[in-house]
């Protein structure tokens, strides 16, 4: 770490971040990320010290930081693993990742909510694409559907008031240039750090939202958590890179260009540049139903789109 000292106590520093023109040793630098995290959670109003709290695990090293500072934090804060059934080239992504997850409960004492997809409706994700898209595209799009189900539906049945994802500043610029290019505004009104609950949906929170990746990465190396290193084999090539990528680039030539980028729609957003012009027109275009099958909303008037894929299995 060079000649670098930390900023709190002037001993040798371990982890710098030029945007925020700081360094740390490796226990302030823990410290540090925890009442980041805390202001963040704060400033959103995000969640009360009683809220029930599920936290979407994935057993890679985002997720299992956020529940770390969440239970650090002295907040009630269960694990959610959903098993997509996913192998790929190097071995058992899904069940490696898995006990990543089970692993951190067990040596931490925290209770982990596990939902074996295959299992439970009989097909793994990449069954579920290869039929549904008879294999064309990735199955990232199902995926993504059976995840969110699941999630809502699992806090739902169990009571949370909240649940929570790992996302990071570096996730949240990506889908913000993605929203942005192709001016998805329904999108970019949808995007913000916390969504409350409202027509069947739980509230959703992400505490992460303003650090960058690699202060996630550098929290979970310096707490000494273990977690998966392999990323799905099914995001590799994916628009979300291609994007991080070029966003990348620009951080290297202009430190806190992300930050700039997302905190300033986060701004704009606010002063209402985002809002419906048409408050009755937007609540229209959003009406959702109950879906007869399971219950939860969707925007069709029959079954929603999980339970057609489910019932086609
Ligand atoms: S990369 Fe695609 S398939 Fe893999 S976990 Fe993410 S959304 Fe699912
Ligand atoms: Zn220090
Ligand atoms: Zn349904």
């Amino acid at each position: 770490m060079g000649n670098y000292v930390c900023s709190q106590c002037r001993g040798p520093a371990v982890f710098r971040m030029r945007h925020h023109r700081l360094a740390f040793c490796q226990p302030h630098y823990l410290e540090w990320f925890i009442e980041q995290t805390a202001r963040v959670i704060e400033k959103y109003h995000m969640f009360a010290p009683t809220d029930r709290i599920l936290v979407a695990v994935s057993g890679g090293k985002d997720s299992l930081a956020l529940w770390d500072v969440l239970w650090r934090l002295g907040y009630q804060a269960d694990g959610l693993y959903i098993n997509l059934g996913i192998s790929s080239q190097e071995g058992d992504y899904s069940n490696e990742s898995q006990r990543y997850a089970k692993d951190f409960a067990g040596q931490n004492g925290l209770r982990l909510h596990v939902v074996d997809i295959l299992q439970q409706y009989g097909e793994s994700i990449p069954q579920f694409a290869s039929r549904s898209q008879r294999g064309r595209i990735k199955p990232c799009g199902v995926c993504g559907l059976v995840k969110r189900h699941v999630m809502n539906r699992v806090a739902r049945d169990e009571g949370y008031d909240v649940l929570t994802t790992a996302h990071n500043l570096d996730d949240e610029a990506a889908v913000l240039m993605s929203n942005t290019m192709a001016w998805q505004v329904d999108l970019l009104q949808r995007q913000y750090p916390v969504l409350p609950a409202e027509d069947g949906f739980v509230r959703k929170a992400k505490p992460f939202c303003r650090f960058y990746e690699r202060e996630t990465a550098a929290y979970s190396l310096l707490r000494g958590i273990e977690y998966e290193e392999e990323e799905c084999p099914f995001s590799v090539g994916s628009k979300q890179l291609v994007y991080k990528d070029m966003l990348n680039k620009m951080e290297e030539t202009t430190p806190g260009i992300k930050m700039n980028f997302y905190a300033g729609f986060l701004n704009a957003r606010s002063a209402g540049y985002f809002s419906p012009q048409n408050k009755a027109d937007n609540e229209q275009s959003r009406e959702l139903h109950r879906c007869p099958t399971c219950g939860q909303p969707t925007a069709s008037d029959g079954a929603c789109a999980f339970c057609r894929l489910v019932k086609a299995a």
